[in-house]
């Protein structure tokens, strides 16, 4: 069976990711700067390396020391408000590391990549479901950098050869159904573990963005997308590329709103939320959620959590026992 490199297989869906690789009889190696990432979170199956996109020398010493036959890369800044302050930092890591990593998999011959894109690379929808035909205007510098990665695969396919997936996800949440990783960012800005912590009582409340969007609730509708179902359209996506380059979205095609999430998390805890209605968060478009077509087609993709409950469940029962 081959083995494939995880790059920033620390992080919330790199780690689910490497689990299912090594559950599915894959050989997995993880690379992480472990500015964000969690060693904890590496499945002790996997090798593990330190290394960073910034560093040329730390992904050579990568590439020589274990021969891969792809790489899965996640290893970017991901805080949509840091990037509109410190767009500097996000162009290095995300669009210079990435190049630095392409340079580094061509020089050893690597040539397949499957790459974390995002549904913030088509900025404000102007219709949805959302397909990957939807217009891309990234309305931060973190959807751009994701864009920009986009673009520069589909340039690198035409002068090298590079087969590329990029998987545009929409709302990742929840944790292993066996309780063993989850998710943990600190600072933690995502509405599920929000949800989850102020109902602990290791926050005050949660504080709902906007009551006043054009949705039957008011609240925001985004599309919540459980992190094994990530993990397992990675391992498809590895499997099917190079017959198919390109784009793909991954959620659940099922729109949930702000509100509707907070009553689930009550449902599933027995607990109820203190709660406080704020104002709008600038940049969040009302609704988002996908068209998931072509994932079912191209990589025979289904996802085994449709229900926001089951989801929840998940999360909760890992926000209960976290290891980090
Ligand atoms: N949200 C909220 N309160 C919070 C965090 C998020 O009301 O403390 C809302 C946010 O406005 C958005 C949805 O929850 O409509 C999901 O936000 P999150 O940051 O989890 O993901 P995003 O959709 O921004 O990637």
């Amino acid at each position: 069976m081959s083995r494939i490199l995880v790059m920033g297989g620390a992080g919330y869906i790199g780690s689910h990711t490497v689990k299912h690789l090594l559950d599915n009889g894959y050989e997995v190696v993880v690379a992480d700067n472990l500015i964000y990432g969690h060693r904890e979170a590496v499945d002790p199956r996997a090798s593990f390396i330190r290394a960073d996109l910034l560093d040329a020398a730390s992904l050579e010493q990568v590439f020589t020391q274990y021969p891969v036959e792809a790489v899965i890369h996640f290893a970017a800044f991901a805080y949509v408000g840091e990037s509109v302050t410190a767009p500097e930092k996000y162009y290095f890591n995300n669009v210079v590391g990435t190049v630095n990593l392409l340079h580094a998999m061509l020089a050893h011959g690597v040539k397949k990549i499957v790459f974390s894109s995002t549904c913030a690379t088509y900025g404000e929808p102007c219709y949805t479901p959302i397909d990957e035909k939807h217009p891309q205007n990234p309305i931060n510098p973190y959807g751009r950098t994701k864009l920009m990665i986009e673009q520069i695969f589909a340039d690198y396919e035409r002068a090298y050869g590079l087969q590329h997936i990029a998987l545009r996800y929409f709302n990742a949440a929840g944790a292993a159904a066996d309780g063993t990783i989850g998710e943990s960012h600190s600072p933690e800005t995502h509405l599920i573990p929000l949800v989850l912590q102020a109902i602990r009582g290791e926050r005050e409340q949660i504080n709902v963005f906007g009551t006043d969007y054009d949705t039957p609730d008011g609240t925001c509708i985004r599309d919540y997308i459980h992190v094994e179902d990530l993990a397992l359209a990675h391992r498809l996506a590895v499997e099917k590329i190079g017959a198919y380059n390109g784009c793909i979205n991954l959620g659940t095609g099922v729109g949930t709103s702000v509100k509707e999430i907070i009553r689930a998390v009550q449902a599933v805890s027995g607990k109820t939320c203190p709660v406080h209605y704020a104002a709008r968060r600038a940049g969040d478009p009302a609704q988002l959620f996908a068209d998931n077509k072509l994932a079912k087609e191209i990589l025979g993709w289904q996802p085994g959590y449709t229900d926001i409950q089951d989801i929840i469940r998940t999360a909760w029962n890992w926000e209960q026992n976290r290891r980090y």
